[in-house]
């Protein structure tokens, strides 16, 4: 579970900086296979901050999170609810892509863990999107699976607002490619109802400020 109040290895670097840090990590050894590394893309003053789980192989090679399928389709969610990407500030757990795609490995997720951290501290979030259980388990650690804890606010106090940090784990996009079905109840359903959450809260904030 991460400490959202944490030290950090990168306590004194601004965004730019940290970006420069992360295109020459070689902490793990996904550095040893990528093309790019895959840092974040959109608004660094956004409310919004969405967490995916890694760089996929479009991802690797263009430099930018969530462009391939699962990414395409993460668009289109967000623009049901008139969320643009470009808006939001978007990233993942890990910035490397995993060989063949595989789900990044716990010592991977802790050693880029720091980066992740700064990013939350830099930007400030008050709304987290935690997409698929990867992105869950790196953030919060060990929970329920993702289809009993997705839709439910999970708050945690951070030191740069008054108010909690609300998070919403939700499906990530690549399960919901695999679940095509739009059927009341079922998985693409179920996140497009919990995107229209998270834009009401972002509604709320915007309202309040
Ligand atoms: N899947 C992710 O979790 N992140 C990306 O950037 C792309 C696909």
């Amino acid at each position: 579970m991460i400490d959202f109040n944490n030290k950090t290895n990168h306590d004194e670097l601004d965004h730019k900086a940290l970006q420069e840090a992360a295109n020459s990590c070689t902490k793990c050894g996904l550095c040893e296979e990528r093309t790019n590394v895959v840092f974040y893309c959109g608004n660094q003053q956004s409310n919004l901050m969405i967490i995916g789980e890694g760089p996929g192989q479009q991802e690797d090679e263009q430099g930018i999170p969530f462009v391939g399928r699962a990414g395409q389709l993460l668009t289109k969610i967000l623009e049901s609810v008139e969320i643009n990407r470009d808006d939001i500030y978007i990233t993942n757990t890990v910035k490397c892509r995993p060989p063949k795609n595989r789900t990044p490995l716990q010592s991977e997720m802790d050693e880029c863990q720091d980066y992740l951290v700064r990013q939350i501290q830099i930007v400030q979030p008050k709304i987290i999107c935690l997409l698929g259980s990867a992105a869950v388990k790196a953030v919060l650690g060990p929970t329920e699976s993702i289809s009993k804890i997705r839709g439910k606010w999970i708050t945690k106090p951070v030191s740069y607002m008054e108010d909690d940090l609300y998070i919403m784990p939700m499906f990530h996009p690549s399960y919901l490619l695999r679940n095509p079905s739009k059927k009341h109840g079922a998985p693409k359903w179920l996140t497009w109802t919990d995107m229209k959450e998270v834009k009401a809260a972002l509604n709320f904030y915007d309202i309040m400020n």
